[in-house]
């Protein structure tokens, strides 16, 4: 968390708002350091490099402790966060697909 405060202070009080954030929103890796600024998720590094390979017209990623973040993206990140994100784009997706999808990656 220190690096984020260092390089991004602004974003480091969103971050450690949602105790979800600690853990990366697409599988079980814990500290994640990097982001999909058009998606508002934390993510590992290694599904930092599956969101890279979609295109940054789906999934615009960032470091959060090696990039500068511009403060409309800290703002749409405000408002989401992997909590929030988790409810929104996993509505509806069963218990046995979540799990398919993260033994799969
Ligand atoms: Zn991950």
């Amino acid at each position: 968390m220190e690096r984020i405060r260092q390089i991004n202070p602004g974003l480091e009080i969103f971050v450690a708002a949602q105790p979800e954030n600690s853990i990366c929103a697409d599988c079980p890796a814990k500290n994640p350091r990097w982001a999909s600024v058009s998606l508002g998720i934390i993510i590992c590094t290694g599904c930092a490099g599956v969101h890279r390979k979609l295109g940054t017209h789906i999934s615009f990623v960032q470091s959060c402790t090696f990039d500068r973040w511009k403060p409309e993206w800290i703002q749409k990140f405000s408002k989401m966060g992997n909590k929030v994100a988790k409810i929104y784009y996993e509505h509806g997706i069963t218990e046995v697909i979540l799990f398919v999808s993260q033994i799969c990656s």
